[in-house]
C-alpha cells in the first residue's frame, strides 16, 4: 500500500486535528473523481517505519489518524490501523470509496462511506451520498451533518 502525501487538516473529521494519509491506487473508479492522481499506482509504500516517523513527528499535535482510501487491500489497511491503535491513543479513521463497513469496524473510530458521485457532491453537501460514522461502543452514529453547520 502506498501513499501519495499526508497533511494536518481539520475538517475531514469534525472536532479533531487529523493527519490524513492520502494512500494512492484507489480502484473505486468514481466517476468525476476529484483526485485522479489517487487512482495511479504511485508513491511511497506505507510501512510501519513510516508511521513511527510520522507518530514521532507529529503524534503530540494530532487527536486523529486517518487512512483516506486503501480500499484496494482491506486486509493490510486494517493492520495498519492496528499498528496505529497499539502505538498510540490516537483515534482512527478510514475514508473509504466503498459502502460496506471493514471487516473489523472496532479497529476504527470514524468511517466515511460511499463513492464520490458529482452530481450528489461532498460530504458538504446536504445532496451527498456518503456517509461519515462516528464509532460509539458497538453502535455507529451517522454524523454526516455535522457538515452541513
Ligand atoms: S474514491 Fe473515487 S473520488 Fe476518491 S480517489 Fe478513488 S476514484 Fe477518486
Amino acid at each position: 500500500m502506498k501513499f501519495h502525501n499526508y497533511d494536518i487538516v481539520f475538517q475531514e473529521i469534525p472536532d479533531e486535528v487529523t493527519l490524513a494519509i492520502n494512500i494512492t491506487h484507489c480502484p473505486n473508479g468514481c466517476e468525476g473523481c476529484h483526485s485522479p492522481h489517487l487512482q495511479q499506482d504511485v508513491g511511497e509504500e506505507l510501512t510501519t517505519l513510516v508511521i513511527d516517523a510520522l507518530l514521532a513527528k507529529y503524534g503530540d499535535d494530532i487527536t486523529c489518524f486517518c487512512f483516506m482510501g486503501g480500499d484496494r487491500d482491506v486486509i493490510e489497511l486494517e493492520r495498519l490501523a492496528t499498528y496505529v491503535r497499539q502505538h498510540s491513543d490516537l483515534k482512527i479513521g478510514w475514508y473509504s470509496g466503498r459502502n460496506e463497513m471493514p471487516p473489523h469496524p472496532a479497529l476504527f473510530d470514524f468511517v466515511k462511506l460511499g463513492p464520490y458521485m458529482a452530481d450528489k457532491g461532498s460530504l458538504k453537501s446536504r445532496t451527498t451520498n456518503q456517509r461519515l460514522y462516528r464509532r460509539n461502543g458497538n453502535e455507529w452514529e451517522d454524523i454526516t451533518a455535522m457538515f452541513w453547520k
